[in-house]
């Protein structure tokens, strides 16, 4: 037997200091990197995956994602992508095609797969002058009073504590550093499953994403959810199905299968060609459902801030934009992030996200999706207003009679709120 006072005591571990500590390295991690080291600040990014790596999404851009994409210097990487025109709509019988709404974003929308879009927005961050760590896993802090003094991280070499002035942590839906923090997931309010796959299509140069709000199962049953078609040049399709779901309605949608039907439904009209490839499937926190997103020195952003449009699963765009606001928060000065980031995220997206998460639990009701759906498909004109409503494409900005009956609906539905966004 071994006297416990015999074993090797632990290895000391290393200590390392850096300004701003950003944890993930996806869209949200990486903006914000690439902002803070532009900003003139020393910046840590690590990611436990070794890029390039995948990561479970429909791929597509759209034009609040490109506005941001495009500050960030990216024009050039996205000229060589699709440029997407707008939705093209069915259900029902009917379709529309609707152009991308809204006046205060860039005019168009793109896909390309997240393999090369993290890749790209990484090695931005790192061309600015971040230092990147892959394959290093942040789990646990230590704790300087309500501050985090030190994140734990293991990696190839062992564990080490990084010591930071700032933390960002952008570690997606399941937010494990988030956890440790406090923040906790709410599925009172919508949330999403989805699933996605790739296959190969002789229309991937297509200028239109495709929607379908009408998604039957193989046995023709109406399911509550929807199914995309996203063009992403060279050959290659990413097709997927979403379905929405609140604690009390869960969504009962088989996603594999329903996917596969899917793109059996959509195969002609797109040319696809062969069977869908890499099926995978994940949850979305959806608007704002969260608290505990930030304290003293650290802020959550992106999908681990549940940044994610309860309408339509997008989540790139908000993870760029809270990128971008939390480092001007940092950049500001500003002393202790526990009330200013919620407030910032409060401003920003509490009006929208309460109406949209609002309206997203009401089409968990199965009867609700045909009722709304088949006569808003047989008008241009209303489809028009729903896609920027559904888009979240309305600014503060806009004066017009949608924006401020979708901000009106907001306010109504935040006072109402058991929960607001965020809190
Ligand atoms: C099926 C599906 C389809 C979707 N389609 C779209 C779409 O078409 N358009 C759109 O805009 N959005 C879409 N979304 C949402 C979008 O994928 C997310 O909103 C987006 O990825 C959020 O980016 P993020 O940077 O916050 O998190 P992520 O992209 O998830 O990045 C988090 C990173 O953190 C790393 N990480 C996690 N834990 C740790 C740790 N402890 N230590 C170190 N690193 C860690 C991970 O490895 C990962 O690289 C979809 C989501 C799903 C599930």
């Amino acid at each position: 037997m071994t006297d416990p006072t015999d074993a090797d005591p632990p290895a000391p571990m290393t200590v390392e200091m850096t300004d701003i500590l950003v944890v993930g390295a996806g869209p949200a991690g990486s903006a914000a990197a690439a902002h803070a080291a532009r900003a003139g600040r020393d910046v840590t990014l690590l990611d436990m995956a070794v890029f390039p790596r995948d990561k479970t999404c429909g791929d597509g851009l759209t034009p609040r994602a490109i506005t941001e994409m495009l500050d960030l210097g990216l024009g050039g990487f996205l000229a060589d992508r699709p440029r997407i025109t707008g939705l093209h709509l069915h259900g029902w019988g009917a379709e529309q095609r609707v152009p991308w709404p809204g006046k205060r974003f860039a005019d168009y929308g793109s896909a390309v797969t997240r393999v090369e879009l993290d890749e790209e927005i990484r090695a931005t961050a790192q061309a600015a002058g971040a230092t990147m760590l892959m394959g290093y896993k942040a789990v646990d802090v230590e704790w300087d009073g309500a501050r985090v003094g030190a994140v734990i991280v293991d990696g190839p070499d062992g564990r080490r504590a990084i010591k930071a002035s700032t933390v960002i942590v952008a570690d997606g839906v399941r937010s494990g550093l988030g956890k440790v923090l406090g923040r906790q997931w709410h599925r009172d309010t919508a949330y999403g499953v989805a699933g996605r796959a790739y296959v190969a299509s002789g229309r991937s140069d297509d200028e239109w994403m495709g929607s379908h709000l009408e998604l039957r199962g193989a046995d023709g049953t109406l399911l509550p959810g929807y199914g995309w078609v996203f063009p992403l040049g060279h050959g290659q399709l990413n097709v997927g199905v979403g379905a929405l779901a609140t604690a009390k309605r869960p969504a009962h949608v088989e996603l594999r299968p329903t996917l596969r039907h899917y793109a059996e439904m959509v195969r002609d009209e797109w040319a696809i060609d062969g069977e869908p490839q890499r099926l995978t499937s994940a949850l979305l926190p959806m608007g704002g459902a969260v608290s505990g997103v930030a304290g003293p020195n650290w802020m959550l952003i992106g999908d681990a801030a549940a940044c994610v449009n309860p309408l339509n699963g997008e989540g790139i765009d908000y993870g760029l934009e809270t990128a971008r606001l939390a480092v001007e928060l940092v950049v500001d000065g500003v002393g202790d992030f526990t009330d200013r980031w919620p407030d910032v995220l409060t401003g920003h997206y509490s009006l929208a996200f309460s109406a949209a998460r609002r309206l997203a639990a009401v089409l968990t009701v199965p009867k609700a999706v045909p009722l709304l759906g088949r006569p808003g498909l047989r008008s241009q004109k209303l489809m028009s207003m729903v896609v920027r409503v559904m888009g979240n494409l309305v600014t503060d900005e806009d004066r017009d009679l949608v924006a401020r009956a979708w901000r009106t609906a907001g306010r109504a539905s935040v006072r109402i709120d058991e929960r607001p966004p965020f809190r």
